[in-house]
């Protein structure tokens, strides 16, 4: 089968691997039928984390097309959604619904020959407890399948910081990163009755695109310009809860500054910080820091009813359709900020 690996820094390319096939009686075989792109294939391809050959994308939802003895929730033919980690379920850290700390899961081509979301097909591991099943409309419908794909990682995350943050009905909350993540916490802090919901990034069109999520300012400031308008925009007072959506140092301190003393910031970018942030702010204002890498199959039956009826719907994020032969091209697209994210149809 065909499937895109790391090749050097900045550089993926479709390459023909072995076939996913069974290997645990717990495994199941779903060819993909949509792929995503992700900002952290972003920063693990540029950055040189992979190691050459390794399968690259995490995001996928496909068809399950064999299974192995043990599977008895799924049948050959089902439509399913994968979460970007699988786990065993019933470990005591998932049953805790910290499946991403699950001692036998992982996520889709980190662990050691672990296939890869971006490809014809992936081996699923313990795959009654990982994959979900979907109406089978999901795969095809035009609408509906970009809005499915968004929660194997982006939107469940973006839900995830403003469940850490405690965000309620009335909050005042300030996203910072206009990125995916960022634009589906808008989305979150809307669906969670965010009062007002405050936009910082630097894309005019991911910040118009913001407002359509819910935002009801936007900010195209950074750094200590930033500090200084969201501080005004809440009279001083500083915002009732943060979301940190891009990983650097100068978005986690933004966060930290912006946020109320005794507010929180849920902080779900991936780390890639140059130097250490500095968390006096934090400390001296009693802000609390909560997040961390998204458990999203936790939330997926809480999500995925509302993403098939329509009400939530982050499909607007895919701007790019391809074939596995443009995902070396989706990435540059993505890293030059031309495209905000691709979907594969391998
Ligand atoms: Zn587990």
């Amino acid at each position: 089968m065909r499937a895109v690996v790391y090749e050097r820094p900045g550089r993926v390319a479709l390459r023909t691997v072995p076939d996913a096939r069974i290997e645990r009686p717990g495994d199941a075989v779903v060819r993909v039928a949509a792929a995503g792109v992700c900002g952290s294939d972003l920063i693990f391809v540029g950055r040189g984390l992979y190691q050459a050959g390794q399968r690259c994308g995490h995001e996928f939802l496909g068809v399950v097309e064999e299974t192995g003895r043990a599977v008895t929730a799924l049948r050959v033919g089902d439509a399913v959604l994968a979460p970007f980690c699988w786990a065993d379920g019933d470990c005591r850290h998932c049953l805790a619904g910290l499946l991403t700390s699950c001692a036998d899961g992982g996520v889709w081509g980190l662990g050691e020959g672990s296939d890869g979301g971006q490809g014809e097909a992936v081996r699923v591991p313990h795959a009654d407890a990982t994959l979900v099943r979907l109406p089978a409309e999901a795969l095809t419908d035009r609408r509906l399948a970009p809005a499915v794909l968004a929660l194997a990682d982006v939107l469940p995350t973006g839900h995830h910081a403003v469940v850490a943050a405690g965000v309620r009905p009335g909050s005042t909350v300030a996203v910072v990163g206009d990125g995916a993540v960022g634009l589906c916490a808008v989305l979150a802090a809307a669906r969670a009755g965010a009062e007002r919901i405050i936009a910082v990034g630097s894309h005019p069109g991911r910040l118009r695109l913001a407002l359509r999520f819910g935002a009801t300012d936007t900010l195209a400031a950074r750094g200590a310009d930033a500090d200084r308008r969201l501080a005004e925009l809440t009279d001083g007072h500083g915002v009732d809860a943060a979301v940190e959506a891009v990983g650097t140092t100068p978005a986690l301190e933004t966060a930290i500054r912006a946020t109320r003393p005794g507010g929180t910031v849920g902080f779900v970018g991936l780390p890639h910080h140059d130097t250490a942030p500095d968390l006096g702010p934090a400390f001296f204002h009693n802000v609390a820091l909560r997040g961390g890498i998204a458990p999203v199959r936790r939330y997926l039956p809480e999500l995925l009813p509302e993403v098939c009826a329509g009400s939530l719907d982050a499909g607007a994020l895919f701007d790019f359709t391809g074939t596995l032969a443009d995902v070396p091209a989706a990435y540059d697209a993505m890293s030059g900020r031309t495209v905000l994210k691709a979907l594969i149809r391998p």
